[in-house]
């Protein structure tokens, strides 16, 4: 072996690998490591769009991490809504493919890749997106496939959301102050939080904040939609550096159990 290891990130749309990875990501790939960025889905419902619009985000964002390949297993988006809707006519939702067949998709780039690491979702996706818990599930199945590589999952423990929340309702809206802890517990309930006994690696990539923010705003068309993500993305991506980084500097994993 030898050489400097390689970090795969598997998530499953464009703009996942940011807010969850991007620190970590642009930390190795400025000490050296090979950064491979694999979305599951190229973050569209409907068909495929002539204009590949969120692919070329997740590229332009995959530049500003220092990503060396940018690729994606080329799945439709499922949504997070009630309701799945059926498959677009030119290919599966990602929630649909069978663990196999998408495993073995991901397990081909980590051997091309030679991959020693993948970082990807953790077993409740977040907040609880079917393809987030999907994307886990087919990452776990990869790594065993492709042998020897070491799974690191995202972690988010109880405090970072918290301030995170508090300052971006603080930014998105004054209003949010006199709606106030109703908004945040209700916020707080859709995040699964990861006890701090589960967590294996601190990483502090606060030197990185500029990095990652440019990878956030590369997002365009999530950050410029309506809704109350993107009014929370606009408020990061025009956030002042130094606070960005005391806010979103620091990212952590839990350490899947090799057996
Ligand atoms: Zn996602």
């Amino acid at each position: 072996m030898g050489g400097v290891p390689t970090l795969i990130a598997f998530f499953a749309h464009p703009d996942d690998e940011v807010l969850h990875a991007g620190g970590t990501l642009a930390r190795a790939a400025a000490e050296g490591h090979r950064v491979v960025l694999v979305s599951a889905t190229d973050g569209e419902m409907g068909p495929v769009r002539e204009d590949q619009v969120r692919l070329r985000e997740l590229a332009s964002s995959g530049a500003a991490l220092g990503a060396a390949r940018v690729t994606t297993l080329g799945y439709a988006d499922s949504g997070h809504g009630k309701d799945l809707y059926p498959d677009p006519p030119d290919r599966r939702r990602f929630v649909r493919a069978p663990h196999e067949e998408a495993a073995e998709k991901l397990a081909a780039i980590l051997r091309e890749e030679r991959a020693d690491l993948l970082l990807t979702h953790d077993a409740g996706g977040g907040y609880g997106h079917r393809d987030h818990v999907h994307a886990h599930e087919v990452a776990l199945r990869a790594a065993r496939r492709a042998g020897g590589v070491r799974t690191l999952t995202a972690a988010i423990p109880l405090t970072a959301p918290i301030r995170l929340l508090r300052l971006t309702s603080l930014l998105t809206s004054p209003l949010a102050l006199l709606r106030g802890p109703r908004t945040f517990r209700t916020a707080l309930l859709r995040v699964e939080h990861t006890p701090r006994a589960r967590i294996t690696h601190a990483v502090d990539a606060r030197r990185y904040a500029s990095h990652k923010q440019a990878a956030l705003a590369a997002h365009a068309s999530q950050v410029r939609g309506p809704g109350r993500s993107a009014g929370a993305f606009r408020a990061l991506v025009n956030m002042r550096t130094p606070l960005f980084a005391a806010l979103l500097g620091r990212e952590w994993w839990t350490e899947v159990d090799r057996g």
